[in-house]
């Protein structure tokens, strides 16, 4: 149903089409030894490359809040236009067709995960503070949520949160945080109540990352970038203001983030996936039998991909939580991403580990070494199988500690 304001789906597209059309070029289809080769999972930047990109993403993204395409599906309280799911879906097939800048994580968890978790939870002087300054991008948030003991048993966190005279005191170490270099608040889950049980005694608070003992350390993946960090939590005193959700109740509210983070990733690697059979069309010498089997194996799979993607994307139009589909949709992803690295290197051989300089061969290191990393965040591939062995075959659930 649409609202009694809301365009046609035509009219929409083509005031869209238009918008895109002032603010970027068409996407030429990629020809092959032209223009750039790069097919990285995790970008490689400095922290100074990273937050000039970062601006860059971001000033695309006000541009598009501010001509009413950036927060589609939301009220207009928030800069929304209270549009069908079906036109934000709509409005990102068109977008795909334009050079705009590519988000890297940061933008979805902070638009698609993030704000609506302070939609939902916040206070209202929260909701007024962050949720339009998120989906316009001036707020950018990073995930304090995984500890070196906590990953996938997240409720197991250690770091802590004490009563103090002005609020509460953090102490801790979180791992893995995507972003933290340069996101303005961070959301931490932390435990307030040791003698709670385990998933009773958490709490969620929105970090300043510029807060007094708040330290941001880099780690240096396989990949050679540092695209996540180690961030020190070393008494750092915040106003009971900063709390997100009521006191004890952080499990839900870290629910509230985790739910909206399968969604997104179900169109990953795709891209990857086609250049990969590009490169087989490209090679100056006939496939073998078995590198012709590798590359049909990949196209059907990126098929069952897309239409895995299709079928989450029905159910959001339909108002369903796509629920499980959206893990069927990234083991996918993280499957198609691995067996692209597989092809590539039956198709390279030497040539994808040592730089000739030849355009589109050596470029492929980043996709095989950065590939991996997907498996894990957002849920590792054994977990994304729990839930779907629990909930959709209704296998008996694994003992909980
Ligand atoms: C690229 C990348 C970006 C990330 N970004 C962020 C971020 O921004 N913020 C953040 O908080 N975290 C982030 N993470 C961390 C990520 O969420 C965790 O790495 C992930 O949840 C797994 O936790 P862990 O590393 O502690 O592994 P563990 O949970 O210790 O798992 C180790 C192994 O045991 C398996 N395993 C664990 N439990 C089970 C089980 N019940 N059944 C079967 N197998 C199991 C796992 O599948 C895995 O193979 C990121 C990780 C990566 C790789």
């Amino acid at each position: 149903m649409t609202t009694p304001t809301a365009p046609t789906l035509d009219t929409f597209l083509a005031q869209a089409r238009e918008w895109l059309a002032s603010v970027a070029p068409t996407r030429t289809e990629r020809s092959w030894g032209q223009g750039t080769d790069s097919v990285t999972v995790f970008e490689n930047w400095t922290e100074d490359e990273e937050r000039a990109e970062t601006d860059r993403i971001r000033a695309y993204e006000r541009a598009k809040y501010d001509a009413g395409f950036g927060a589609l599906t939301w009220s207009p309280e928030y800069g929304g236009r209270d549009l069908p799911t079906s036109y934000l879906l709509a409005f990102r097939r068109v977008e795909a067709g334009f050079d705009v800048p590519r988000r890297t994580e940061m933008f979805p968890v902070t638009q698609q995960l993030v704000a609506p978790t302070i939609a939902q939870w916040g206070t209202e002087a929260q909701q007024e503070t962050y949720v339009r300054a998120m989906l316009r991008t001036d707020v950018m948030a990073c995930q304090l949520f995984s500890e070196t003991e906590a990953g996938s048993d997240l409720a197991a966190v250690r770091s802590r949160a004490v009563r103090s005279a002005d609020g509460w005191r953090l102490n801790g170490h979180k791992v893995w945080t995507s972003g933290a270099r340069v996101a303005d608040v961070g959301v931490a889950v932390v435990r307030t109540d040791p003698d709670a049980a385990k998933h009773a005694g958490l709490s969620v608070f929105l970090v300043p990352m510029d807060a007094p003992g708040v330290t941001v350390r880099p780690i240096r993946q396989m990949t050679g970038g540092t695209s996540f960090n180690e961030v020190y939590l070393d008494d750092v005193e915040l106003g009971d203001h900063y709390r997100l959700g009521p006191e004890g109740e952080g499990w839900k509210v870290a629910l509230t983030v985790l739910a909206s983070e399968r969604l997104d990733s179900g169109a990953l690697g795709l891209e990857n996936a086609d250049q990969a059979v590009e490169l087989a069309r490209h090679l100056d010498r006939p496939l073998t039998d078995l590198e012709r089997d590798g590359v049909a194996d990949l196209v059907t799979r990126s098929y069952v991909q897309r239409l895995t993607g299709m079928r989450v994307a029905a159910s959001l139009v339909a108002g369903r939580d796509p629920g499980p589909e959206a893990s069927v949709g990234k083991l996918l992803a993280t499957d198609t991403m691995g067996r692209t690295s597989e092809v590539v290197r039956a198709l390279l051989g030497p040539d994808l580990v040592a730089d000739r300089g030849y355009w589109g061969t050596w470029a492929w290191t980043e996709h095989v070494l950065g590939a991996p990393g997907y498996r894990i965040a957002g849920g590792t591939d054994e977990i994304q199988h729990n839930i779907l062995a629990e909930r959709v075959l209704g296998l008996p659930k694994e003992p909980r500690r």
